[in-house]
């Protein structure tokens, strides 16, 4: 070939379409494999990335260098070409060495616009390179005019593809979360930028007619089956290398996973070791895979043995089947666990009250996936508990038989143990509500001891305290259960007979002022003087309707029978009843 200038006729080039397509094919594979072996080489360290530069940059200069003769080889004159294949063989080391420079750049991590200008020129120079020398390599009847302006402009567009190659790798795949459809995007802008570089030098070019001897050394021509396999050649070593790089990027995501997890269960083990508590995990079905040291220790159980249901073995017998249900209702329900029971104390040869709580961890959709559980040493707050709950108890009996002491004293006569006057006073008012209620009468005695002064004076105040008592207990023993017997006042008595009407209350009185007459009084074993008895009598509803009347009336009636001469009993005057019996004087008329 030589160089020739334009006024020489023109040889008309065109370009069979099949084959144009053809070298989009890798040209797009390239593209796609600029972004699949960044991130492997950006993944990789060491010897692996050293492997993966070099496969990158092997399996990309034969992309890079196909897609250019694919274009090389669409172009047709009318006359036959040959192509001198030792050429076509330095464009494809040309071919290697400008993705060997341009590969590492887009897999730096640190980078700079310096740098990548400076990439860019080396990279775009030498891929403008490769399709000049698919020119240079052309043996045909022809001379080839170079327009070098043009070709200058082939050099600069190569230059703008490269650093639109580096801008768009960084846009794609440093974003957070690169996404296929970005790959995707970027491999059809490079894949269409790339292919149209091949193009663009062989229109810096023009064929013109020769009469010059071809020289055929070393040449071969345009066959299908070397576009073929050349094509397929290329698009398997492309296709091969991203398949293996998404494959191991794969498993490393994959590895990456496994190693946080165990990682995670690690820390998590540690902590679990570390704290002074029992710490233990189960799975979702509730089938215990971890119990920490702390455990094995406090109950003496053997490596591994509380795994499972094991850990029940050291349950106490009383506790575990409330234990095992309520873990088991847990599990179905997905509650929190929490239950005190007894757990066997290896050191101490016993039980100690532990605390057991468990919460479950929850997958995204909620699912559990993990119980996490932890024993408490409840057992001296639960002795504790126990020791108080006895004290207040005890407390709370003894506060009870206090109070009804009180209540009982405060209604009582400490010498005589009968009721008191405060007791009478409130009783009458209420057993003559009864009464009338029921529409029954209620008779009422009031008694007075005679001359109990004299009594005292003669034989001291011990003897008449002794007198009073024995007189109290036969009033006591001479009425019925229902009966109300009360000291009113010093050796003076009421008796209310809630069920009696007035004349069985004047009967009463009489066969008790009888009794009294009866009576042997000894103090400090000698017979002391006989005593008698004065009383009154009133009924109700016949002497009053009101305590306080009814209380008059008999006062009066006692008051009367004192005048009359004493030791006798004498009925309440007032009202329309009217009783006038006395064993030894007139009833009150
Ligand atoms: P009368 O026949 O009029 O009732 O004469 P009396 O002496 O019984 O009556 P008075 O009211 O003059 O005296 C009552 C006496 O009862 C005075 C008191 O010494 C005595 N007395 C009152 N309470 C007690 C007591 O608790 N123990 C003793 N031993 N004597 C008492
Ligand atoms: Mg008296
Ligand atoms: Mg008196």
């Amino acid at each position: 070939m030589e160089c020739v200038t334009s006024e020489f006729p023109l040889l008309t080039g065109s370009y069979d379409l099949r084959l144009v397509a053809l070298a989009l094919l890798p040209a797009l594979a390239m593209s796609y494999a600029v972004f699949e072996l960044t991130e492997r080489i950006m993944a990789a360290r060491g010897r692996a990335r050293a492997v993966w530069l070099a496969c990158g940059v092997a399996a990309m200069g034969i992309g890079l260098w196909s897609s250019d003769y694919l274009s090389l080889l669409a172009f047709q004159l009318p006359v036959p070409i040959h192509y001198h294949y030792p050429t076509v063989i330095v464009a494809l080391v040309v071919a290697i060495f400008a993705i060997m420079m341009g590969l590492p750049t887009t897999s730096q991590e640190r980078r700079g616009i310096g740098r990548a200008i400076a990439a860019s020129i080396v990279v775009g120079t030498a891929a403008t390179v490769i399709p000049f020398l698919g020119i240079a390599a052309m043996r045909l009847p022809a001379s080839v005019e170079h327009r070098w302006g043009l070709a200058v402009i082939a050099v600069g567009y190569a230059i703008v593809v490269c650093l639109l190659i580096l801008v768009l790798v960084f846009v794609v795949l440093y974003r957070r979360e690169p996404h296929v459809s970005g790959k995707m995007m970027g491999t059809v802008i490079l894949g269409i930028a790339v292919a149209a570089l091949p193009y663009l030098s062989m229109a810096t070019v023009r064929f013109h007619p020769s009469n010059l001897a071809v020289d055929l050394k070393h040449t071969i021509s345009r066959s299908w089956l070397g576009v073929v396999s050349i094509t397929s050649t290329s698009l398997l070593i492309l296709t091969g290398t991203i398949i293996a790089s998404i494959l191991e990027g794969m498993i490393e995501s994959e590895q990456a996973i496994a190693t946080a997890a165990r990682y995670a269960e690690l820390q998590f083990r540690t902590l679990a070791e570390a704290i002074p508590q029992i710490v233990w995990t189960a799975g979702a079905d509730g089938i215990t895979n971890y119990i920490n040291q702390h455990w094995y220790e406090m109950t003496g159980t053997a490596v591994d043995g509380g795994l499972g249901k094991g850990w029940m073995e050291a349950v106490h017998p009383d506790d575990r089947d409330a234990c095992w249900q309520k873990w088991k209702q847990c599990v179905r329900s997905g509650e929190t666990f929490e239950i005190e029971y007894r757990l066997y104390d290896a050191a101490a040869k016993g039980f100690r009250w532990y605390l057991d709580r468990a919460v479950p961890l929850r997958d995204d959709s909620g699912a559990i996936v993990k119980w996490f559980g932890t024993c408490t040493d409840i057992d001296d707050q639960m002795h504790t508990q126990q020791l108080l709950e006895e004290q207040v108890k005890t407390h709370v009996a003894a506060l009870v038989e206090a109070n009804a002491r009180l209540q009982e004293e405060s209604i009582r006569d400490p010498l005589t143990g009968l009721y008191n006057r405060r007791y009478l006073e409130d009783s009458l008012q209420h057993e003559m509500r009864l009464a009338a209620r029921a529409e029954r009468g209620l008779g009422i005695i009031m008694l007075d001891l005679d001359h109990f002064k004299k009594f005292n004076d003669t034989y001291g105040h011990d003897a008449g305290d002794v007198v009073l008592r024995e007189t109290a207990a036969l009033f006591l023993k001479s009425v019925r259960a229902e009966d109300i017997v009360c000291r009113y006042g010093g050796e003076e008595f009421v008796i209310i007979l809630p069920m009696a009407g007035f004349k069985t209350a004047y009967a009463r009185a009489q066969r008790i002022r009888e009794k009294v007459h009866e009576m042997n009084l000894l103090y400090l074993g000698k017979l002391v003087g006989k005593i008698t008895v004065s009383a009154g009598v009133a009924g109700f509803p016949e002497h009053g309707i009101v305590a306080t009347q009814l209380l008059k009336a008999v006062d009066a009636a006692l008051y009367q029978a004192k005048r009359e001469g004493r030791d006798r009993v004498v009925a309440a005057a007032s009202g329309e009843h009217t009783v006038g019996t006395g064993s030894k004087s007139a009833g009150a008329g």
